[in-house]
């Protein structure tokens, strides 16, 4: 069996270079010895509805409008999660999988795909910077993920849905001092970067989510160590740019 890695409407939410996230996934099980493909949908396209992970990433308010407007018509994503499936859905995605988001300089209010018990309203300045948060991974440890966030919107989280990890550095979520959210199928999180190639643990946590096993550490020690690398420039990077990430609040 091959597993698919769907991208859902890149065109409309890849303004940020999030389909590297999807590459990600797709290398890890390769590695593992798993099959997997990475399967492209656009507007229009019918989603299919035996995805193992399905990816939503970063794009403009108006695009959010469309992606929400093409989901509901396809309902191919709801049927993949009922099936089984996850989602993981950055910015964007993020605010389009709550109940509801604002748009332009009047707030206009718009539905959201409704999978997510969040609600994003606009705030007076945009969140724009190097972003650190501290991840509780289910077995209890600690580990940092690293990213970039630029977003103007600002996500409440409701009673259903939990954060997905603590803002060290720079906004998140906004008021709550978190970043993202988790519910059921659906993992959710402000920064890009993407943020799976910054952040490898987060991938497998995906991976052994919508798989259902725990995964043993990628054997790939030259791929482990310019992981390790590339994670801890960026985390030093996100701690000497603490101020000015601070300054957009
Ligand atoms: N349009 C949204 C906002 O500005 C999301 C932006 C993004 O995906 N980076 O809040």
């Amino acid at each position: 069996m091959t597993h698919k890695i769907v991208v859902v409407y890149q065109s409309l939410l890849g303004i940020y270079g999030d389909r590297g996230n999807a590459m990600v996934l797709v290398k890890r099980l390769v590695w593992r010895g798993i099959d997997a493909e990475l399967i492209m949908v656009e507007p229009g396209d019918p989603v299919p509805d035996d995805g193992l992970i399905y990816l939503l990433g970063g794009g403009e308010d108006w695009a959010q409008i469309a992606a929400v407007k093409a989901l509901e018509e396809d309902r191919g994503l709801h049927r993949g999660l009922d099936a089984g499936g996850v989602l993981f859905a950055v910015c964007a995605g993020y605010q389009l999988c709550g109940h509801s988001f604002t748009v332009g300089d009047n707030d206009e209010v718009f539905a959201g795909l409704g999978l997510l018990d969040v609600e994003t309203r606009r705030g007076d300045q945009r969140a724009v910077g190097e972003i650190l948060t501290q991840w509780t991974k289910p077995d209890g440890s600690m580990s940092l993920i690293t990213g970039f966030e630029n977003h103007g919107g600002f996500t409440e989280l409701g009673s259903d849905a939990t954060p997905l990890a603590k803002v060290v550095v720079g906004v998140g979520n906004g008021s709550d001092g978190f970043d993202g959210a988790l519910q059921d199928q659906v993992v959710a999180a402000y920064p890009h970067g993407p943020i799976l190639p910054r952040n490898p643990e987060l991938a497998d946590y995906l991976l052994e989510r919508a798989l259902g096993v725990q995964l043993d550490r990628l054997p790939r020690p030259d791929v482990n160590a310019e992981h390790d690398q590339l994670r801890a420039e960026r985390i030093r990077i996100v701690r000497t740019t603490k101020n000015r990430a601070e300054q957009t609040r």
